[in-house]
């Protein structure tokens, strides 16, 4: 908690963050209440979440290992005003996972394209929070995501079964044949 606290600081002096009460319902209204952009809410208030203003960000360039160019992600788009502290007071998953990576010397990652907007906000935060160039410490492959029938996502949350079935009824040269056509 004391690495996450010393980087959640850096990132309060970036310029970029901002203290927000608002409810999921006043966001789902589609915009910030209480003035929280303007800067009048104290980051150091009960109960309020901090947040990356991501108005101005530049679009993240993802280099991958093996997809020919980079991904383009526009943070503003894809993940909003995302949270770097949680109202509890405890760092969100993308601020935890830059200092954890850090800490641990973590050179590779592997993960779903659909974490592309986590790997653009972890981009962001990294240089914000003093590590620099995530791109230079960090090599990404972000893998296509195996689709059902119907196009939906194959997840353990869709069904554990259908995964394990799907995987299951794989020969060996068909998973290989798979993995090459994802490459
Ligand atoms: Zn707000």
């Amino acid at each position: 908690m004391k690495d996450y606290q010393e980087a959640l600081d850096r990132l309060r002096s970036s310029g970029l963050l901002f203290a927000c009460p608002c409810s999921r319902k006043e966001l789902a209204q589609g915009s910030h209440q209480h003035g929280c952009l303007q800067g009048r809410v104290s980051p150091d208030a009960e109960k309020v979440a901090w947040r990356i203003n991501t108005r101005d960000l530049p679009v993240v360039s993802i280099p991958d290992i093996v997809q020919a160019e980079p991904f383009s992600i526009n943070l503003h788009d894809a993940m909003p005003d995302f949270v770097v502290r949680k109202k509890d007071g405890r760092p969100s998953y993308q601020p935890a996972c830059v200092v954890d990576d850090v800490l641990f010397g973590i050179n590779t990652i592997g993960r779903g394209q659909d974490l592309l907007p986590s790997t653009a906000a972890q981009a962001v935060l990294s240089r914000l929070m003093g590590y620099g160039d995530l791109f230079e410490r960090v090599r990404f492959l972000h893998h296509p995501l195996l689709v059902g029938a119907d196009g939906t996502k194959l997840s353990k949350s869709a069904g554990a079964e259908r995964v394990a079935g799907f995987l299951g009824g794989l020969k060996l040269d068909e998973l290989i044949e798979l993995v090459d056509a994802w490459l």
